[in-house]
């Protein structure tokens, strides 16, 4: 009897010790999470990156200024591109 008594306090101890560091990883893996989302977040409202076709610099789309199919980065560079 006392046997399945000391059996089941292990069987407990192991339980609620496992529990505790399973909802530790849980809060661990939700931060982790939160922290990609927001990385997430940032590259999409960080939006596409277009690459000036005339020096190679990556610029966000909305700052680029596109001229047909070519993104520059810079009023200097698009009329530099337009030149060639
Ligand atoms: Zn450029």
């Amino acid at each position: 009897m006392f046997k399945i008594l000391f059996f089941a306090a292990i069987a407990a101890v192991i339980y609620f010790g496992w529990r505790s560091v399973r909802m530790k990883q849980m809060e661990l893996e939700k931060r982790l999470d939160q922290q990609e989302k927001s990385v997430q977040k940032t590259q999409q409202s960080g939006e596409r990156m277009v690459q000036c076709a005339n020096c190679g610099v990556y610029v966000p789309e909305s700052e680029a200024i596109r001229i047909g199919r070519d993104c520059y980065c810079c009023r200097e560079h698009a009329e530099a591109g337009r030149r060639r």
